[in-house]
């Protein structure tokens, strides 16, 4: 057992910390109160290699694997842990690699080098208001009109409606295409959102990770290409599913980066700050806590990376992939939700304050517990269902 990074993958953690202490941590107080992420931080992430990291050469990204990507998204969040910019970049490194593994080679060549260089923006449509967790029950259609898909429908809860209609780009969209059970008559799609007519968007304002939109696609007889449709008719559940994994992966990274930043940061107030005589991290009812929540951080840690690993190894049968997968995303969230809200604690008054900036890291880990990339209870359904056998799936 080796439970070392590749020296490539030393490096590239290295690398990015100094790029995200430069570009991104500057820049975050004013991401979550502007309510964006500036340009300039978007050019010089793609500029590193950052953004569409999993797309491969060909198409300017840098083909990597999912262990490399989950550093890049620890980084990143430690630098961002409102995880604004973690989204940005995760969502397009877990469905980047969907629309390169199965778009076809037309598609691909116009889209995604212009998510590689930053220029448009890459997302994942999959919620309607009929609940996001039952994917099996949506219903978006796509079908086929004189040589084109027309869609019609709406998704909602979406991320980066408002980049992706304003600076260009699109989402990868899973749609109803054949009358069926459950998931099997679904399919997948690329939809672009800026300047495609009957298409339009609204914002939702969330409680956290205010650099990045989030809100409504609506398609009214809303035309695509032909060649936008991703891998086969009516497959779209199966690659919606290996999709989940790595950008579950990848969010789970980005809780563990934000929680050892903001864990960091309460070790250096509690040696600082004295009270009754004495610095904080003197009392055991603090140091205990301390002891508690790094052990909490690294049990979610070495899921994280194992989930990681297992999707670059191949390594387990999917259905072992699908649990460790799902084991990493239902601890990290919250593993960095009570981390950051004993740090948080720790500080006192102003650990509430928006100056100490950690409530920034409380509202954005939140959304992974109340449903973004998959609701905890799916996380615990998934574990159940593989460890009991499908026949004893609630649904
Ligand atoms: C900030 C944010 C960003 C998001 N971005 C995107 C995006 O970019 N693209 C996208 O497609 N979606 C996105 N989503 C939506 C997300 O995928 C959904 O929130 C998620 O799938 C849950 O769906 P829902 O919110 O409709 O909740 P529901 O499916 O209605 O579930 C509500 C609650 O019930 C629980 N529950 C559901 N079924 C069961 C059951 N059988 N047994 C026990 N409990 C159950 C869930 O755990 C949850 O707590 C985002 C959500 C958030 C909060």
């Amino acid at each position: 057992m080796d439970f070392s990074f590749t020296e490539e993958q030393e490096l590239f953690r290295k690398s990015v910390r100094e790029f995200c202490g430069k570009k991104l941590a500057t820049h975050a107080r004013e991401i979550d109160e502007k309510g964006e992420i500036p340009s300039a931080v978007l050019e010089d992430m793609a500029d590193f290699g950052l953004l569409g990291i999993t797309i491969s050469g060909e198409y300017g990204g840098r083909g990597a694997d999912f262990t490399t990507a989950a550093i890049g998204a620890e980084e990143i969040a430690r630098a961002d842990i409102s995880m604004a910019t973690a989204v940005y970049y995760l969502v397009e490194a877990g469905w980047g690699f969907i629309m390169d593994k199965y778009g076809s080679r037309n598609a691909k060549e116009e889209i995604l080098p212009d998510v590689t260089k930053g220029k448009t923006f890459l997302g994942i449509a999959s919620t309607e208001a009929s609940g996001g967790s039952d994917i099996a029950s949506i219903s978006t259609t796509m079908e086929k009109k004189n040589g084109k898909f027309v869609l019609n429908g709406s998704k909602t809860y979406i991320s980066g409606v408002r980049e992706a209609a304003n600076q260009g780009g699109g989402y990868v969209t899973i749609v109803k295409t054949a009358h069926g059970p459950g998931h099997k008559g679904l399919s997948f799609c690329y939809v672009p959102v800026k300047d495609t007519p009957g298409i339009t968007t609204g914002v939702i304002r969330q409680m956290g990770r205010e650099g990045m939109s989030n809100g409504t696609i609506i398609m009214n007889n809303a035309e695509i290409p032909e060649h936008y449709l991703i891998g086969e008719l009516n497959k779209g559940f199966y690659y919606a599913m290996e999709g989940f994994n790595c950008a579950r992966t990848l969010v789970s990274a980005a809780c563990i980066g934000a929680a050892e930043k903001v864990l960091e940061t309460g070790i250096k107030y509690i040696k600082a700050r004295e009270v009754f005589g004495s610095p904080l991290a003197k009392f055991e009812g603090i140091q205990f806590q301390l002891a508690e929540d790094y052990i909490k951080l690294e049990s979610a840690r070495l899921l994280v990376h194992k989930a990681a690993w297992m999707l670059d190894e191949k390594n387990g049968s999917l259905h072992e992939i699908n649990k460790a997968v799902a084991a990493a995303k239902l601890i990290a969230p919250t593993t960095a939700f009570e981390i950051i809200r004993d740090v948080m604690t720790w500080h006192g008054a102003y650990g509430y304050s928006k100056e100490a900036g950690l409530e920034r890291g409380l509202r954005g880990v939140t959304s992974y517990i109340v449903g973004a990339e998959g609701a905890q209870n799916i996380m615990k359904i998934i574990i159940g269902r593989e460890l009991l056998g499908k026949e004893f799936a609630p649904y």
